[in-house]
């Protein structure tokens, strides 16, 4: 079954290996979750590669993102008869009928721009095609979804409601609908999703998020929230993190397994429609207790949906065509 994934932190830690003076790792072969080899045996069609950012790491925003970006086209250049840049939906007919990869460039953290609207037209100049308006700290655009919790307790953040979008936000989400880009509501507050939902047209997506009624994390969606998403046409990317699957006394208690997964796909499809949920692997920004280990095995999950009562053609619209149908319906411009 062909795999098209929404979400990964892949560029972020071939980066580290380079600025930590270690080893530098290849995309072609690593360690990683994610390389070229694995995702060809796992029959890869597309991969999201989005660049990290940390705020706490008190790195400049910009800087980190275009050293990742440059790693990016650095790694398709070396591979370029495995893995090809796609910037419109006709670059991943033209890569799916050469045999290759496509590799679609995404951001996790909107401050990459700087609160310039600028420079997040430059971002899409340089390919970026989807961006998280946060990751988990507030930016120049708006507020993420963490609010601090009692650490006692087994869920690390609560949602927020009240704090979202802020001037900048506004002006970005009309900009990037304008150009093209896929808004991305993952790690955005829920206050931010229902200004995004309110203020925007088109379809957006939350690339790696699951279903909060079956995992109270504040990362997951409600059902209203996946009720609305999947109104406007929009795409809900599945995620492997355990602590996204099932709730436990710690993060490491927390079992990354494919029936888990296939448990959310039901409840998401259910609520959503069959259109709405498609593979945010979170692949290389998660760690521990994996059931699924790396790229090369999703045939896992693939088993994991039929048994639980997936058709063929529902796999195929969630493994890969709900994902292209989205990039299609919003890449033009
Ligand atoms: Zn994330």
């Amino acid at each position: 079954m062909k795999v098209a994934d929404m979400h990964c932190d892949t560029l972020a830690e071939l980066w580290y290996t380079r600025w930590d003076g270690a080893v530098p790792m290849e995309l072609k072969k690593n360690s990683l979750h994610i390389d070229i080899e694995k995702m060809r045996k796992g029959d890869y069609l597309l991969q999201n590669f989005a660049v990290f950012v940390n705020l706490d790491r008190k790195l400049d925003p910009l800087e980190s993102a275009l050293y990742q970006i440059d790693i990016f086209y650095e790694e398709l250049r070396k591979n370029a008869d495995m893995i090809r840049l796609a910037k419109s939906f006709a670059d991943i007919e033209k890569n799916m009928q050469d045999g290759v990869i496509s590799g679609v460039l995404s951001i996790e953290e909107g401050a990459v721009c700087k609160g310039k609207v600028e420079f997040l037209r430059i971002m899409y100049q340089l390919g970026v095609r989807m961006m998280t308006l946060t990751w988990n700290h507030e930016n120049e655009l708006g507020y993420p979804n963490n609010v601090p919790t009692d650490s006692s307790t087994v869920f690390p953040c609560g949602p927020e409601t009240l704090l979202g979008l802020k001037e900048k936000g506004y002006e970005f989400i009309e900009e990037m609908e304008r150009l093209g880009m896929v808004i991305d509501v993952s790690h955005l507050s829920d206050a931010g999703f229902y200004q995004i939902l309110e203020h925007t047209k088109k379809p957006f997506a939350a690339s790696h998020s699951n279903a909060r009624s079956l995992c109270r994390h504040c990362r997951n969606l409600s059902d209203d929230m996946i009720v609305k998403l999947a109104g406007r046409g929009g795409v809900i990317g599945l995620n492997y993190l355990g602590s996204f699957l099932e709730e436990g006394e710690t993060d490491r208690t927390c079992h990354s397994r494919v029936s888990r997964m296939a448990e959310h796909a039901r409840h998401i499809t259910n609520l959503g429609g069959m259109e709405c949920l498609g593979l945010g692997s979170d692949f290389d920004g998660i760690t521990h207790n994996l059931e699924m280990k790396d790229s090369s095995m999703l045939p896992l999950l693939e088993d994991a949906l039929k048994k639980a009562g997936f058709s063929s053609s529902d796999i195929e619209k969630i493994f890969y065509k709900n994902v292209l149908n989205l990039y299609k319906e919003v890449w033009k411009a």
